[in-house]
């Protein structure tokens, strides 16, 4: 998958400050393993631009990149293979050397997972070689107290930069995660629940009214003509039709009452725990709301409603059934002159 530009730039700005840290405590630790082996002026410069200078220009160039994304990945194996030369430099002391070559692992295996720490390898080993033919290569296991003392910043701080970094980016991702989640189950127009989510609530409540013995009513709402509302007054003037339709549904309706848009003109309403009779005079009392509406810019615009009614009924097989219920008395109100409620049981109350 290609990464866009705005990704590379974040993980940019991410890793600028964690390299800041590592690599300013990783001059600590280098520098005091370097410092017994008298280096030549240019080594402590190189140690210098590395450990202080490398870090904002490294996020320069990643901004400035046409593919941020990818001149951060190759900024990274720059940082392994600085690492790997540092090793050879120090004739592979080994508490400084294996400080400094975990801590770039940890971040490749972090950043771009077994692949890219297999690459931050080969970037080390290539780091070494170099080191290897510029300096004398020389092994010396030994580590002094100094040193140890010096690799310890770098040790214990550098993960604990790292981890709150991984960590930010975990919550980041899980808010991302149930904001996408919230997204896929509203209508975009509505704000209310879509198709699919409502589906879920009815079937749900079906459930409870069934394992708890409750009452509960559902209600299918079509806007009348509202094909003839588009060709009359515009889409425009439909859309802010559908959207008043929620407001109003949203301002009248429990807290507890789920509403939806199931689909073009037609919304659909779950009322726990009333009865019919209860949720028929909720619903007349929306549908007179409804039509008493005016709207500014088509003034001589009047809507109305057809509402058809459901209870919940333990002879229901299942929550199709339930809805089906509901779409007959719907098309029932339809068929008898539009603009009223009509419920399941073939009462009017409209
Ligand atoms: P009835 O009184 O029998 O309900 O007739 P109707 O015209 O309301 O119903 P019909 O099903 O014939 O037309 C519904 C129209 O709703 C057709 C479609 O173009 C329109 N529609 C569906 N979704 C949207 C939308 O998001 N915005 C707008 N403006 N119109 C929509
Ligand atoms: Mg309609």
């Amino acid at each position: 998958m290609p990464h866009t530009g705005d990704k590379g730039r974040s993980l940019a700005r991410r890793l600028y400050s964690s390299r800041t840290l590592g690599l300013a405590l990783g001059f600590v630790c280098v520098g005091a393993a370097m410092y017994p082996l008298h280096p030549p002026a240019w080594v402590w410069a190189l140690m210098l631009f590395n450990g202080f200078a490398w870090a904002p220009l490294a996020y320069l160039c990643s901004r400035l990149a046409k593919a941020p994304y990818d001149s951060e990945r190759r900024n990274l194996l720059i940082d392994s293979y600085m690492a790997g030369f540092w090793v050879g430099a120090m004739h592979f002391n080994p508490l400084p050397s294996v400080t400094s070559l975990s801590m770039m692992a940890m971040n490749n295996v972090a950043i771009g997972g077994v692949r890219f720490l297999l690459a931050g390898f080969v970037a080390q080993g290539l780091g070494v070689a170099t080191s290897l033919m510029i300096f004398a290569p020389l092994f010396i296991p030994q580590t002094t107290p100094v040193q140890l003392y010096a690799s310890l910043p770098l040790l214990s701080l550098y993960p604990l930069a790292l981890g709150w970094i991984c960590y930010r980016q975990a919550a980041t991702l899980g808010r991302h995660k149930r904001e996408l989640l919230a997204l896929s189950r509203t209508d975009s127009l509505t704000g209310l629940l879509n198709h699919g989510a409502w589906k879920d609530q009815l079937d749900l409540e079906f459930q409870r009214c069934r394992q708890q013995s409750r009452s509960g009513a559902i209600a299918l709402i079509d806007i009348d003509h509202f094909k003839t509302i588009n060709d009359t007054y515009g889409h425009v003037a439909g859309d802010i039709v559908l959207r008043q339709l929620s407001r109003i549904l949203t301002q009248n309706l429990r807290a507890s009452d789920m509403a939806g848009r199931y689909g073009g003109d037609e919304f659909c309403v779950i009322l726990p725990d009333v009865p019919l009779h209860s949720a028929a005079q909720v619903m007349e009392a929306l549908r007179e709301r409804f039509a008493c509406l005016g709207y500014a810019q088509s003034p001589s615009l009047k809507v109305s409603l057809s509402i058809g009614l459901a209870a919940y009924d333990p002879a229901h097989s299942d929550a199709t059934l339930w809805l089906s219920h509901a779409d007959q008395a719907l098309y029932a109100a339809k068929t008898t002159g539009r603009n009223r409620v009509i419920c399941g049981v073939a009462a009017s109350v409209g």
